[in-house]
């Protein structure tokens, strides 16, 4: 079972309307440039784009995700293809472990796509003061309250009042590329 993830940012960009030109890629054919888009992958496996900068949860219509991030198309002559693809999604903070949505939404529509996220963000919610961060350079410290970070990506304590273990994580592209060490220890309720 495929997580979903639900919204995390905050509560008064919820009900933003969907920006103009938000679609559903039912079909290659609605892909119009080689613009940066904002894109969720919908829970039932459906490709939603709108232009850069637009609010994730709205063009989630406020629901959860299977997805999310920034994508970069690109034309050749055999069609539509990924060059560019993240899981930057600060709303929904999604893990990058979320890649084999992407991939299905696009295989789906025939779209070729780089195998992985290009750039891997590392999300953590800060379980002092619950700033959502961005870990880089191997830093797991809160940038806020300067607490530690935890190992694993735990946005779902949110949610579910019990935080998700998930595999260790190479990050690309971000720095020099490292691994977060560990393993699953299992519910971390508290
Ligand atoms: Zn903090």
């Amino acid at each position: 079972m495929r997580r979903s993830y639900p919204y995390v940012g905050p509560a008064e960009l919820r009900h933003t309307p969907p920006a103009p030109g938000s679609t559903t890629v039912d079909s290659p054919a609605h892909i119009s440039d080689d613009q940066p888009r904002t894109f969720v992958v919908t829970p039932d496996g459906r490709l939603r784009l709108a232009p850069r900068h637009s609010e994730h949860v709205a063009l989630a219509g406020d629901e959860n995700v299977a997805a999310a991030g920034e994508i970069v198309f690109a034309r050749d002559e055999t069609g539509w293809r990924v060059t560019t693809v993240t899981n930057q999604s600060t709303g929904y903070c999604p893990d990058p472990d979320c890649w084999p949505a992407v991939a299905e939404a696009l295989d789906r529509l025939g779209i070729r796509h780089p195998g992985d996220f290009t750039e891997k963000l590392v999300f953590r919610r800060c379980e002092s003061c619950g700033e959502r961060n961005v870990v880089r350079d191997a830093d797991f410290t809160c940038a806020l309250c300067d607490a530690d970070l935890p190992a694993y990506w735990n946005f779902a304590a949110l949610t579910a009042g019990c935080v998700e273990r998930t595999p260790a994580h190479v990050v690309g592209g971000l720095s020099a590329g490292f691994v977060i060490g560990g393993s699953g220890e299992g519910c971390a309720a508290s």
